[in-house]
């Protein structure tokens, strides 16, 4: 959530609409209720009967259009817009999106979330044959390759250029008489299609863009699909056969807010689930359950509902500080857990607490909590994590890509409970994960990526095959 105590960042969020008067207005509503999935620089591109026009900056939405002439310059009645965190590409203004493409003959808009595995690769590639980048971000690169294409038309370039990108992408493309968004073949990343009562139609990377500004959700975007919006209505169609659905579990543990619902199932609720299940596998003796506010809080209402136990406010957050993320050092970011979170003493003195988090990064966040409830008198602290151990990084758009930043890649389960200094440590199991949250479908993993939890990707690595399998030392074969 925006501003959380963790180390796990998401990878940006995504908004389109095509056939309202206010288009920028309503992307600007929109990409606020998705700040939490990027909160280094944000933009908007608007479409006035085929000019684009488009104003973007670091900072978050409200800073980029803080003077109010930035939005209103941008009229027409198409818009896309984009929320950033770097995974890949620095932290620049050349990086921010959505990118602006001019051509003598045509112009077109881009804004990317997800991360490709084979962007060095394509991009040497492209440079070889004279393509020049504008910015270090790998979502430039399906500009370039939709604009090489010999296809004789546009949706025939378009689909060519997306069969040739690999990894984790959603993408918006704003073409001067249409919207175009496109999801990779395993749908790794959420994206959403809604409908304005006046009949604009809205896609976002969550539905709780849908809610601010009134839009009803039609249905999420398929992998592979490719969904093309004009004045004529929506229109399906798609670039491969070759899908399976492997949505990125950490969306519901984690990253989604949790009134948004991903392919039926309510983030939420999920996350309820989650704890329930987690209190079945929880195995000690406890008098009361505090979450970690704010993206465990859902989590420990159903540990509590599940176990019995009162679920106590033990934990209080301060809104207004800055994620532990942007402090560089290792003890810049202890005393900043200590900024975001205090432990309430008069709740949590002489109990046994269960401690319940949504996952276990670095550690050193969960160290500094346990620390925190234990001065504030907890007599135990017990930790119950609500995702399985997070032990193998992530390469579809996730900002974790090594295993030395994770501590349970490090450490077995009882290390890593010395290490955070708790009485005990409980993990939720892989299978609870995908039980507890339930997608209806026949692909494997209930329709999940769980990488993150057992090393098996859904896809080849491509750029990054080499590098991973050398930090796993003798393991060579890990998508098979
Ligand atoms: S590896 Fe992890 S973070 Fe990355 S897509 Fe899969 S589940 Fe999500």
């Amino acid at each position: 959530m925006t501003y959380e105590v963790k180390s796990l960042n998401e990878e940006c969020g995504v908004f389109g609409i095509w056939g309202h008067s206010d288009a920028a207005k309503m992307t600007y509503f929109g990409l606020h209720s998705l700040q939490h999935r990027g909160q280094e620089g944000a933009g908007i591109l608007s479409n006035d009967h085929g000019q684009l026009k488009r104003h973007r900056d670091m900072g978050l939405l409200s800073e980029v259009f803080k003077n109010p002439a930035n939005l209103d310059k941008l009229t027409g009645t198409g818009a896309i817009g984009h929320v950033r965190y770097a995974t890949a590409g620095e932290a620049s203004v050349d990086n921010i999106q959505p990118f602006l493409f001019r051509f003598h003959d045509m112009q077109f808009g881009l804004a990317h979330n997800g991360n490709l595995t084979n962007a060095e690769s394509l991009k040497q590639e492209l440079e070889q044959r004279g393509a020049i980048f504008s910015s270090t971000s790998d979502s430039e690169i399906l500009a370039h390759l939709i604009r090489r294409s010999h296809n004789p038309n546009l949706m025939g370039k378009i689909k060519e250029a997306l069969s040739l990108v690999k990894g984790g992408f959603a993408y918006l493309l704003m073409f001067e008489d249409k919207l175009i968004a496109a999801l990779d073949p395993n749908g790794f990343r959420p994206l959403s299609i809604g409908k304005m009562a006046n009949g604009a139609v809205v896609v976002s990377s969550e539905t709780c863009a849908f809610e601010v500004i009134g839009a009803e959700w039609i249905r999420d975007v398929k992998p592979g699909e490719i969904v093309i919006v004009d004045d004529n209505g929506i229109q399906y169609d798609s670039y491969t056969n070759d899908t399976q659905l492997a949505i990125c579990s950490m969306e519901y543990i984690y990253f989604a807010r949790p009134d948004s619902n991903i392919h039926g199932v309510n983030v939420h609720t999920a996350r309820k689930r989650m704890g329930a299940q987690l209190a079945r596998e929880f195995k000690h003796e406890a008098d009361i359950v505090v979450g970690v506010p704010n993206s465990s809080l859902s989590a420990a209402m159903g540990f509590a509902e599940e176990s019995g136990l009162p679920n106590e406010m033990g934990l209080i957050k301060n809104q207004y500080t800055q994620r532990t993320f942007i402090q560089p050092t290792q003890e810049l970011r202890e005393q900043g857990v200590r900024m975001k979170l205090s432990a309430v003493s008069g709740v949590v003195k002489g109990k046994r607490v269960v401690m319940i988090d949504d996952s276990i990064v670095r550690g050193t966040t969960s160290r500094r909590i346990v620390q925190l409830l234990k001065e504030a008198g907890a007599s135990e602290v017990h930790v119950a994590i609500g995702s399985p151990a997070l032990a193998y990084p992530c390469f579809y758009g996730i900002d974790i890509q090594t295993r030395q930043e994770l501590i349970a890649a490090n450490h077995t389960v009882e290390e890593t409970c010395q290490i955070i200094g708790a009485d005990s440590l409980t993990y939720l199991s892989i299978d609870g994960l995908i039980d507890s949250i339930g997608i209806e479908t026949d692909a494997p993993n209930g329709g999940l990526c769980v990488a993150y939890f057992d090393g098996n990707y859904p896809t080849p690595l491509y750029d990054y095959e080499e590098e991973y399998r050398r930090s796993l030392g003798e393991k060579t074969s890990f998508y098979e």
